[in-house]
């Protein structure tokens, strides 16, 4: 009852697909189907622009898109705000060198969007390691036009960072599975697990905890990343804090010389921050980004977000 009330207060999130056509030209389509530019709250026809992500709409929590002919087409997405920031942060580079993976794909709600951002250009591998899940993944990046993408049914976790198809990455995305703890609206179809299924939640979390830490360490043995965007759609510090704690701890974050990125560069203007008394300083909370189902209009979520630092000649370490 609970998690229909706030879900209530959450909007329907559209993400215009801009590999396919502009923002300018998806509003026009659907005022031309009766919606029109005015507050979704008050009018079940009412959207409007987002404040904090570009090319994203917001309409009544009720609004259903299965049968319009933009969403069908793949000029739209249906996709949660909060789900738009990990590839907003990890801002990947669009020139025809560029070379990202995403590490955990399916079903291609952020695969889709990198690949938007990238502008199409250079390399975007996208990995899943279930069977039917990369289904999925295939058909969602055929549907939205996605052509620089190079889709591989495989664990993350057994790639090869020397292997010379990846040497040059430079940015990750890391969006492994969660609890699932956030997630208030089901509509963004994400959740594979849901927590209160387990006799044990403190043993759940913390088996999840260890796999999420493993993927970040395995993130940081590319030689050339700069940048690995880590999200979780949990509520839980084991997930999210105490995980990117222990990842600046790791030999591999030591040895690479990884450091949270400046709150400057992590959706600065988004005011919910980490939880300072699991960091070891302000500064590393404010990096941090945080979304509270029910009072920040999206689902529960969390980011963060790993650079590689530089000596003083500005050449990587
Ligand atoms: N990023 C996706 C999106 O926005 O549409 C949602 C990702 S979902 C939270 C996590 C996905 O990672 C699941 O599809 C799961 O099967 C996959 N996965 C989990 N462990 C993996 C691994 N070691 N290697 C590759 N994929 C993995």
């Amino acid at each position: 009852y609970a998690f229909t009330l706030i879900a209530a207060l959450i909007p329907r999130y559209v993400r215009v697909n801009t590999r396919m056509g502009t923002l300018e030209d998806a509003i026009k389509a659907l005022i031309s189907r009766g919606f029109e530019l005015s507050d979704p709250f008050s009018s079940k026809q009412g959207f409007r622009k987002d404040a904090h992500v570009p090319n994203l709409l917001l309409f009544h929590p009720s609004t259903t898109f299965r049968d319009n002919p933009l969403y069908i087409s793949g000029k739209i997405i249906l996709q949660d705000k909060a789900s738009c920031f990990p590839a907003l942060v990890l801002s990947p580079p669009a020139t025809k060198e560029g070379v990202v993976i995403d590490a955990t794909a399916a079903p291609g709600n952020k695969t889709t969007h990198l690949s938007a951002l990238m502008k199409n250009k250079g390399k975007l591998f996208a990995f899943e390691r279930d069977q039917k899940r990369f289904t999925t993944l295939k058909m969602m990046l055929s549907k939205a036009g996605c052509s620089n993408v190079s889709p591989i049914n495989a664990d993350f976790l057994t790639i090869d960072p020397q292997d010379p198809q990846f040497i040059n990455v430079t940015h990750i995305l890391l969006d492994p599975s969660c609890s699932g703890s956030g997630i208030v609206n089901r509509l963004d179809h994400l959740l594979e697990t849901e927590i209160e299924d387990y006799a044990d939640k403190e043993d759940r979390l913390e088996k999840l905890a260890a796999f999420q830490l493993m993927m970040i360490k395995h993130a940081m043995r590319f030689p050339n990343v700069k940048k690995i965007v880590y999200s979780t759609c949990s509520i839980y510090a084991t997930e999210n804090e105490r995980v990117v704690c222990n990842a600046l701890q790791s030999e591999e974050a030591v040895a690479g010389t990884f450091r949270l990125a400046p709150k400057n560069e992590v959706l600065p203007t988004w005011p919910r921050r980490g939880y300072p008394e699991e960091m070891t300083s302000p500064d590393e909370a404010a990096s941090l980004v945080r979304c509270l189902p029910g009072e920040d209009a999206t689902n529960g979520f969390f980011v963060s977000c790993f650079i590689r630092a530089q000596d003083t000649t500005g050449k990587r370490k």
